[in-house]
């Protein structure tokens, strides 16, 4: 593990780094890739659980991982805790080193241009260069009462966005507003980079585990506890059906006031993405407060999800996905989503415009302006329906030559972000059980219930010779099958761009000696087992 200061250091490593990890990356692909991707922890240091479980998640889905540790004085008010917040570099260190961060990135003020003739006052000075979320995001929930904070951390972030060049950066739902603002930043700002969002890490009492936490004494512990005992009663009532604002607003309030120690700044509801208030909840809501005790500002929250569960099935090439989807979608009356009829007419647009398949801008061009509709279907002899740009192409989509293509055409990362959004569009709603080689992992990360399907490569080797066999090929050998599967595995694995990987939180599930409706049974008692 090395640590760095300067930014000099930081830029110098970095660039050697990927230069020496993307000489072998086609330039069309670096997006949203694994192999030689940078995963980046923004922090304030004072490192503890909930920290550490985003550098895990980013140590599983990078190569490098690179922690900042920088108590930002731009997000600080005048009258905050800026120079009493806790600093504990050594013990830090000491916890990156074992949750095996690669770079720990510690600048000082100054270093990044944030130093005292940063700030005046409540304000940030105007002789530094700022990034400004929209005001609707950064003035209501937190931002009413800290003036600053949410445009000091913008611009912090994106700096640290412009010095570590991540693929991926990792926050924590603990800080949904923060969360909001950061997607928000990124879309507006068009950075290269997927935020992650990792949930809230508690104590047992349920208290989030915050850096501030060090300032509250035993009995203000217990005290603070109350924060998600309200929440969750909240949760109790959304859950048996109440969707008002008000109602569940009043619900946290009469808990909260148990404790008399424990004062309310807040308790917000709002859409968890443009943070507007909401007076009553249609998809989704998140249901936000904050209050002190003592002299400590405490925040917590929870999404409350109205949608339709999802169900995200991965796995490698040959498991069953598709078909095992497709049954469980009958099974459990959701809708399945065709994500490879997706693919197909896209495959199917490529090809009828005659643009050579290797000129990637002239595919992402064609791609990111494209509309594909598809039926939903809930039955099993009901075939989805595709049409791509207004031209049904259900039955085209299933040539030779799209079924040649369609793997190459997939593994474009204009491609994948063109169907990204249209996916995600879907699952709005939710209700649905959808497959891919990255649809728990990229296309649904908050899916509820996710699984990832394995077999052996014998198994999938004998499944697919019968396959041939059924088509009246006869003289392919199970080795030979086994040889190229195994293969396919390999370059699918080490593939910089989505590769196939088990997302943190999915259900594995080996399908070797099973029917495809023992898989699917196996899922659909699953889905009740978590009750979705
Ligand atoms: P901080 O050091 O407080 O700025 O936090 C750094 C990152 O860790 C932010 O993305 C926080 O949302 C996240 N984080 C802080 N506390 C928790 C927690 N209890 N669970 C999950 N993430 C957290």
């Amino acid at each position: 593990m090395r640590l760095f200061t300067t930014v000099a250091a930081l830029r110098c490593y970095v660039s050697l780094w990927q230069t020496k990890n993307h000489s072998l990356v086609k330039p069309s692909r670096e997006i949203n890739s694994h192999f030689g991707s940078i995963g980046l922890v923004p922090t304030m240091g004072a490192l503890h659980a909930g920290h550490l479980s985003l550098i895990a998640r980013a140590r599983y889905e990078n190569d490098l991982v690179i922690v900042s540790i920088f108590v930002n004085p731009l997000q600080f008010a005048p009258t905050e805790d800026y120079q009493s917040y806790p600093r504990t570099l050594d013990r830090d260190r000491d916890l990156c080193q074992q949750a095996g961060v690669d770079i720990i990135f510690a600048p000082t003020a100054e270093e990044l241009g944030a130093g005292e003739q940063g700030r005046q006052g409540e304000k940030l000075l105007l002789t530094r260069t700022q990034v400004l979320p929209p005001e609707t995001m950064t003035s209501v929930l937190c931002g009413k009462s800290r003036p600053g904070h949410f445009q000091g951390v913008a611009t912090i972030v994106t700096q640290l966005f412009n010095l570590a060049q991540p693929n991926k950066a990792y926050f924590g739902q603990k800080d949904a507003q923060q969360v909001a603002i950061i997607q928000r930043l990124v879309r507006d700002l068009s950075f290269p980079i997927e935020i992650v969002t990792c949930p809230t890490v508690r104590d047992a009492s349920g208290l989030a585990k915050s850096s501030r936490n060090q300032y509250l004494t035993l009995e203000q512990k217990e005290q603070a506890a109350v924060l998600y005992r309200s929440l969750q009663k909240a949760k109790g009532a959304f859950d048996a059906g109440e969707r008002h604002s008000e109602t569940l607003k009043v619900i946290v309030k009469k808990e909260l006031a148990i404790v008399k120690a424990v004062v309310v700044e807040y308790i917000e509801l709002v859409e968890p993405n443009t943070l507007m208030p909401l007076e009553k909840i249609e998809d989704g809501g998140l249901l936000a407060i904050a209050c002190r005790v003592g002299e400590t500002r405490l925040i917590d929250n929870l999404v409350l999800k109205a949608r339709q569960p999802i169900v995200a099935i991965d796995g490698p090439a040959g498991a069953g996905k598709s078909t095992v989807a497709r049954q469980v979608a009958a099974a459990l009356g959701l809708v399945y989503l065709d994500t490879g009829a997706m693919y197909r007419a896209l495959t199917w647009l490529v090809l009828q415009s005659a643009i050579p398949i290797d000129d990637y801008s002239a595919i992402a061009e064609l791609v990111s302006k494209c509309s594909i509709q598809l039926t939903s279907s809930t039955q099993l002899d009901n075939p989805v329906r595709v049409w791509i740009n207004g031209e049904e192409v259900t039955s085209a989509i299933r040539s030779l030559e799209v079924t040649a293509n369609v793997s190459e055409i997939a593994s474009q990362s204009a491609v994948r972000q063109a169907l990204l959004q249209q996916q995600q569009q879907w699952g709005v709603k939710g209700g649905l059980v959808a497959e891919g080689r990255d649809i728990g992992t990229h296309v649904f990360p908050d899916a509820e219930l996710k699984i990832f399907l394995t077999a052996s490569v014998q198994e999938r080797a004998r499944r697919r010779q019968q396959d041939f066999y059924q088509q009246g090929q006869l003289e392919i050998t199970v080795e030979q099958l086994a040889q190229n599967i195994a293969a396919r595995d390999r370059a699918d694995s080490t593939r910089e761009l989505a590769p196939l990987q088990k997302a943190i939180d999915a259900i594995e599930i080996c399908t070797d000696g099973l029917s495809i409706t023992q898989v699917s049974d196996k899922i659909v008692s699953l889905y009740h087992k978590h009750q979705l």
